[in-house]
C-alpha cells in the first residue's frame, strides 16, 4: 500500500525556494506606493479640498460632506492610474478578521453605455447587508441593516485591482458591530483625558496621540504537508499529534539562520507590505522550530491595527505563492511555544513622548511619573477586564497554560522606576519639595534620563512590562485584533487619568497649591495600585497564590473572563468614557461566546473525525498484522514457547486495542457531552459547559492517539508528524 504521508513529506523537503522579484527601487521609495498618502492628496486634490482633510486627519475635525465628491474623484484618478477596476468598504467585523464587498467603478450611463463612476456618497457611506455578521442580538432587536462609514484617518490603499477604504461598521442605530468604531472613540477619550492632565505641566499641548507597535508572530508550515492535516486546515491547530523528539530544547532555532525558502517569503512579503505603508522593520526567527517574527516601526494606535489586519491577510496570500501556509493561531502545536503579538503601547504630545522622562527638571519628572502611575491604576482597576480582552477560545491554550505569558495581568517597571515609585510613596513632603520655597517642586533624581533609555532589565514573564518608553502588553494572542486589547488599556487609562485630574482639581478648589495636590493625588495611587505591581516570575506557582490575595484576576476559562466586560465597574468605565453603551456590551459578549462555542464545536468534530476515520483504522491494520503473526508463532512454537517469543508484539496488540476502545468511547462520551452542552439555553452557560467538558474529553481522546502514534508501524501512519511539519528545509 502506498503511503501517501511519505510521498507529500518528501515533495515538502525537496522544494526549493521560490524566486522573489526585488524591485530595482529602494525599500523608501516603494515605501506606500499603494496608499493614497498626503503627498498623493496634495497632488489629486484641490488645494482647498487637501487642506480640509488635513484638518479632518490631524485635528479630528469633522468631515464635511460637500467636500466628499472631489475626494472621490482625486482617489479615483489616482487608483484608475495604478489599473484600479474595483473599490470596497474595508471593515473589522467581530468576526477577527476583515470583510470587504467588491464593486465596480461601472455605471449605466443615460444612453444604455457604460461609464466609470465613484460618488462622494459611495465613499462616505455603504449599506452592506449585516445580517451575516456576528452582532450579538443588536440585530434581532433592532434593525438588520448595518452601515460601514469612512474613516478619513485611515489613508485607503490599493490590494490587487481594488481601492480599500478604511471603514466603521455600525448598525442602524448607531451601535457598533466592529472593532474600529469603539477603538476610534477609545483614542478620543485618552486624548481628552490626557491632554487635560498633560496641561497641568505644559498648557501648550494639543493634543496626545496613543502609539502602538505590534509585534507578530506566526508559524509556516509547507503547504503540502498543511493540506494532509485536517485539523490544521479546519481549525489552525494540531489536535493531535506526538511531539517531537527534538524541537526547540537546544534553543538553536532562536535568532538563527533563517532557512532560504523562509527568507524568500520575508523577503516579498516586506516588499508588498511596504508599498501598503506598512513599515516593517524587524525579521528573525522565534523560539519554536517553524516559528518566526516581523515588527513593524510603531505608529498612530488606529493605523496600527488596520495594517496589523492588512499585514495578517497579505502573509497568508504570499505564503501561498511560496507553497507555505501561514499558522497565525496561538498554539498551533502543543508542547511547545505559542504565538503571540507584543503591543507596544504609549502616549505622545505634539511635543514629546509620554512615558519617558526627557530629564529636563522635576516638572517633567514629575508629569512622567503621573503618567506611568496613572497607566497603572487603569491596569491595576480593570485587570480582569484587560485580560479577558486577550482571552479567546485559540489564545486559551497559551494563557491558561503556564506559557508566556501567565493568565494575570500585573506589571513590571524595573527596579529604578520601582526604586522611584517608592520614594515618592515614603518620602516626607520635605524631601521632595524645595524647603526654603515650599512651591517648587523638587524630583531631583538626577538618574532619571540615563536611566530609562538604558532600561535592559526586562522580565519576560510580565504581562504588562515597562520597557523604557512605552508598555509591552504580552498577552495579545498572535490571531487576534489587537483593537480588542487596546480598546479597554485606552479606556481604562483614559478613565484613570479623567479620576486623577477631578481629584486633583478638587483639592485645588479648596486651597491647595497645585504641586501639592499632584503629589497627593499621586501618592494615594501609587499606594492604591500596589497590587498590580510585581517583579518577581510571572510563572511560578506562588504567584499565582500571591496574585489571589492581592485580589488579581486569576480566571482562566475564556467564558468565565469574559464575564468582566458586564460588571458595574467595568459598564461604568465605557459608558462614562463614551466607549461602549451597556447595550453593545451585552451585545458583543454575546457574540464572544458564540464564537467559542463554535470554534471548540468545530475542533470537537474534526476531533471526532481524525479519531473515527484516521487512527482507528490505521491502528486496526496493524493490529491484525500484530495478531497475524502472533499466532503463526505459536503455531510454529507452540503455545508456550511462542508467548515467550511473541511477548513484545502480544503487549503492543493488547495496548492497541485497549487503546483504540478508549478512544472509540471517548468519542462517544465527547458527542453526549456536546448533545448536553447544546441543550442549554443560555449561551454564557452553553459556553462554560463547553469549556468544562468538551475540551478535557478532547484532551483524553488526544493523549491514546498520540500514544498509538508511538506504537503504530510508522510506515502506515497517514497524518504527517510533528517532526515532519515543524522543521523547515
Ligand atoms: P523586542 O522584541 O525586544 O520587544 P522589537 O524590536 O521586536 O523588540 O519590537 C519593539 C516594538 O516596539 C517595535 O514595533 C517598535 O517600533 C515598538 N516601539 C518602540 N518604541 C515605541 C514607543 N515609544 N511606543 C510604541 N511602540 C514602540
Ligand atoms: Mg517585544
Amino acid at each position: 500500500m502506498k503511503n501517501l504521508r511519505f510521498e507529500v513529506v518528501k515533495e515538502a523537503f525537496q522544494k526549493r525556494p521560490i524566486a522573489v522579484n526585488i524591485p530595482k527601487e529602494r525599500p523608501a521609495e516603494i515605501f506606500g506606493k499603494y496608499v493614497f498618502t498626503r503627498k498623493k492628496m496634495y497632488k489629486y486634490l484641490p488645494k482647498g479640498t487637501f487642506e480640509q482633510m488635513i484638518d479632518v486627519m490631524d485635528n479630528g475635525a469633522r468631515f464635511d460632506r460637500s467636500i466628499a465628491d472631489v475626494v472621490a474623484k482625486g482617489m479615483k484618478q489616482w487608483a484608475e492610474e495604478n489599473g484600479v477596476t474595483h473599490y470596497t468598504h474595508w471593515f473589522q467585523p467581530l468576526t477577527e478578521g476583515t470583510a470587504e464587498k467588491h464593486d465596480a467603478f461601472i455605471e449605466f450611463d443615460s444612453d444604455g453605455g457604460m461609464i466609470e463612476d465613484f460618488s462622494g456618497k459611495l465613499l462616505v457611506q455603504q449599506e452592506p447587508d449585516a445580517s451575516s455578521f456576528p452582532s450579538g442580538g443588536i440585530r434581532n432587536t433592532f434593525e438588520a441593516r448595518g452601515y460601514s462609514a469612512w474613516d478619513p484617518t485611515s489613508p485607503v490603499f490599493i490590494i490587487d485591482d481594488t481601492l480599500c477604504i478604511p471603514t466603521i461598521f455600525i448598525s442602524y442605530t448607531g451601535e457598533a458591530l466592529d472593532y474600529k468604531a469603539p477603538l476610534l472613540r477609545s483614542l478620543k477619550a485618552v486624548n481628552k483625558a490626557a491632554k487635560d492632565v498633560c496641561q497641568y505641566f505644559y498648557p501648550d499641548v494639543k493634543k496626545v496621540q496613543t502609539n502602538l507597535g505590534w509585534e507578530q508572530e506566526y508559524f509556516l508550515v509547507d503547504l503540502d504537508l498543511y493540506n494532509a492535516r485536517p485539523d490544521l486546515m479546519l481549525t489552525g491547530r494540531t489536535l493531535i499529534g506526538h511531539g517531537s523528539a527534538k524541537n526547540q530544547q537546544m534553543d538553536d532555532h532562536y535568532f538563527g539562520i533563517i532557512p532560504e525558502r523562509v527568507q524568500n517569503y520575508m523577503k516579498e512579503l516586506e516588499i508588498e507590505a511596504l508599498k501598503l505603508g506598512i513599515p516593517c522593520k524587524t525579521r528573525h526567527n522565534e523560539v519554536a522550530p517553524g516559528q518566526f517574527e516581523l515588527a513593524p516601526i510603531f505608529e498612530e494606535c488606529n493605523l496600527a491595527v488596520d495594517h496589523n489586519m492588512v499585514l495578517m491577510s497579505l502573509m497568508k496570500r504570499i505564503a501561498h505563492k511560496h507553497s507555505f501556509e501561514v499558522l497565525l493561531h496561538e498554539k498551533p502545536f502543543a508542547g511547545i511555544n505559542g504565538s503571540g503579538k507584543h503591543n507596544n503601547w504609549s502616549l505622545s504630545t505634539d511635543t514629546g513622548v509620554l512615558l519617558h522622562s526627557s530629564g529636563k527638571g522635576p516638572k517633567d519628572n514629575l508629569r512622567f511619573v503621573v503618567f506611568i502611575v496613572e497607566t497603572l491604576m487603569g491596569v491595576y482597576k480593570h485587570n480582569g477586564l484587560l485580560k479577558a480582552s486577550v482571552m479567546s477560545a485559540t489564545n486559551d491554550h497559551r494563557l491558561g497554560a503556564n506559557e508566556a505569558p501567565p493568565a494575570i495581568i500585573s506589571s513590571f517597571l524595573g527596579k529604578q522606576l520601582s526604586d522611584l515609585l517608592n520614594h515618592i510613596e515614603n518620602a516626607n513632603n520635605e524631601a521632595l519639595f524645595d524647603v526654603k520655597d515650599k512651591k517648587e517642586f523638587r524630583l531631583d533624581i538626577a538618574e532619571i534620563p540615563e536611566l530609562f533609555i538604558d532600561n535592559t532589565d526586562r522580565n519576560r514573564t510580565s504581562a504588562f512590562a515597562f520597557t523604557g518608553n512605552r508598555f509591552e502588553l504580552r498577552a495579545v494572542g498572535s490571531e487576534a485584533n489587537c483593537a480588542s486589547a487596546l480598546i479597554v488599556l485606552n479606556t481604562a487609562v483614559a478613565e484613570a487619568l479623567t479620576q486623577f485630574k477631578q481629584r486633583v482639581d478638587a483639592l485645588v478648589e479648596r486651597g491647595e497649591d497645585l504641586n501639592a495636590a499632584l503629589i497627593e493625588v499621586l501618592r494615594e495611587d501609587i499606594k492604591t495600585c500596589k497590587p498590580i505591581h510585581f517583579e518577581g516570575n510571572g510563572y511560578s506557582n506562588e504567584w499565582e497564590e500571591e496574585a489571589l490575595r492581592r485580589g488579581l484576576d486569576c480566571e482562566r476559562s475564556t467564558p468565565l473572563c469574559i464575564d468582566s466586560y458586564l460588571t458595574e465597574n467595568s459598564v461604568k468605565m465605557f459608558e462614562s468614557m463614551n466607549v461602549m453603551t451597556k447595550n453593545e456590551l451585552i451585545a458583543r459578549n454575546e457574540v464572544k461566546w458564540e464564537t467559542y462555542i463554535k470554534k471548540v464545536q468545530i475542533e470537537a468534530r474534526v476531533m471526532a473525525d481524525l479519531a473515527l476515520n484516521h487512527i482507528i483504522p490505521v491502528a486496526t491494520i496493524y493490529q491484525t498484522k500484530l495478531a497475524k503473526n502472533v499466532k503463526s508463532m505459536l503455531k510454529i512454537f507452540g503455545r508456550e514457547e511462542g508467548e515467550v517469543l511473541t511477548s513484545r508484539n502480544l503487549k503492543i496488540l493488547r495496548e492497541i486495542a485497549e487503546r483504540t476502545q478508549l478512544i472509540e468511547t471517548g468519542v462517544d462520551e465527547l458527542y453526549e457531552a456536546k448533545k448536553a452542552a447544546n441543550a442549554i439555553k443560555c449561551i454564557r452557560e452553553r459556553a462554560i459547559a463547553y469549556h468544562d467538558t468538551i475540551i478535557p474529553k478532547m484532551e483524553e481522546i488526544r493523549y491514546h492517539i498520540d500514544e498509538l502514534e508511538m506504537k503504530v508501524n510508522d510506515e502506515i501512519w497517514t497524518l504527517p508528524k510533528y517532526r515532519e511539519l515543524l522543521f523547515i528545509r
